[in-house]
């Protein structure tokens, strides 16, 4: 998944602002390290009757400005250094969007493709057996990440309720909108993610309407991203991507259609109509607007160059590696960093906290409503110090987000 190590990487990322900051040393050492981590193994009952036990882990960062909150992510490729990188994001995204949460990633390493749904189910429930003691509304709060959904979800608060003797909807977001989940939350990372783009493109002077945008990875953020730029912002979605390979039709894609072919056929390739293309060239497509929307650190030192949009907006967590921002920025294409662009997942997760602590529910109008407020005062406050101070807008938002993480540790006394 990753050749290159995330955590290493956001630990650079956050080096990048200590200056700027004038951060201590010894306070530098402490934000590059998980406050808390937890590694676990986990025997499952497979469907052929053997057990086969899967290794998982939760990591709780830095849980200063509130209790710990980031998704759950079952991945074959996983690692503990991936886990530590995006829990340390999760800081930074909660801190820079003004959430009174933490920092906290959670990963099982298997393969979801090749286990059947109640061999999920058993993995996911004996995960929270084993986290338990460590989750919970006022200590940790899941979510849903790569290849887990609000099926998921379900499974994990049923069985965290189970163990607690009474129903408890706040230990995690993203469930099922029938049972305490937030309207909105499925495609809030997407939504949140073009709200942004909107206020750049406006900076930039770009107009959106007819924009070429090409979009990697069609899941969870990829598929509504898509939906959500051709149909709300009046985009042309020339190409897209999953993990078999992309397609690009230079009048645009038929988006809705597209959906169902992927749900029939199981991935984008042979969309009639459209050009099979690869990841890698649909990384390299001449366009106005890039979404990585996949896996992190897909854009390296050795395409960088290569990239010939006119701006980046990252929706997955990473997906600019080191060296790469760099080049990016060298060749003037400004990137939206991930943990303002995405912010809107773990915005719509807080909602949900806040209307399950209410025993309330929002319409879809009012979760966006304050959504697009939420992203557009974050993505303000990075421009202006970008601008101030002549820096990429991934050092601005990292000052921004450290800065009041290195406050609350302060008026805490842990520092
Ligand atoms: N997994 C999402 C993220 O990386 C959402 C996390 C959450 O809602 O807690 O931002």
């Amino acid at each position: 998944m990753n050749n290159q190590n995330l955590f290493e990487m956001v630990k650079q990322h956050l080096c990048s602002c200590s200056a700027d900051l004038a951060l201590s040393p010894s306070v530098e050492a402490v934000l590059k390290l998980p406050v808390r981590e937890l590694h676990v193994s986990i025997p499952v009952r497979m469907d052929n009757g053997t057990i086969q036990a899967f290794q998982g882990f939760r990591v709780q960062y830095n849980d200063a400005l509130g209790p710990a909150k980031g998704g759950i992510r079952f991945h074959p490729d996983e690692t503990i250094d991936t886990i530590r990188g995006l829990a340390s994001l999760m800081t930074w995204k909660c801190a820079l969007h003004n959430l009174p949460l933490g920092g906290a990633k959670g990963g099982v390493i298997c393969n979801p493709k090749e286990m059947s749904v109640a061999e999920l189910e058993r993995l996911s429930r004996a995960y929270i057996q084993a986290i338990y003691h460590i989750i919970g509304p006022d200590r940790d709060i899941p979510a849903p990440d790569l290849y887990t959904d609000a099926r998921t979800m379900a499974w994990m608060m049923d069985e965290y309720s189970r163990i607690a003797q009474k129903t408890t909807f706040g230990v995690i977001t993203g469930k099922p909108v029938s049972l305490g989940g937030s309207e909105g939350r499925e495609t809030a990372t997407a939504m949140g993610g073009w709200f942004v783009i909107r206020e750049a493109a406006r900076d930039n002077s770009l107009d959106l309407r007819g924009a070429r945008v090409a979009i990697q990875g069609f899941g969870n953020v990829g598929a509504p991203a898509a939906l959500i730029g051709q149909e709300q912002f009046g985009c042309r979605i020339v190409a897209v991507s999953d993990s078999s390979g992309g397609i690009f039709a230079e009048d645009g894609l038929a988006v809705r259609a597209l959906v169902s072919h992927k749900k029939k056929s199981g991935r984008v390739h042979d969309f009639p109509g459209a050009r099979n293309i690869t990841n890698n060239d649909l990384l390299e497509l001449e366009c106005d607007i890039l979404i990585p929307a996949a896996l992190e650190n897909v854009i390296t030192m050795a395409n960088a160059g290569k990239v010939a949009a006119k701006m980046v907006a990252e929706f997955a967590n990473g997906p600019v590696g080191t060296g790469a921002d760099e080049i990016l920025h060298g060749n003037g294409i400004p990137v939206i960093p991930d943990f303002l662009c995405n912010g809107g997942g773990v915005i719509v997760s807080y909602f949900e906290m806040v209307q399950n602590a209410n025993f309330d529910h929002w319409d879809e109008k009012e979760v966006f409503r304050r959504l697009e407020k939420k992203m557009i005062e974050a993505y303000r406050s990075v421009r202006v110090l970008s601008s101030q101070n002549q820096v990429p807008m991934r050092q601005a938002a990292y000052s921004i987000a450290v800065s009041r993480v290195v406050q609350a540790m302060h008026m805490r006394g842990w520092i």
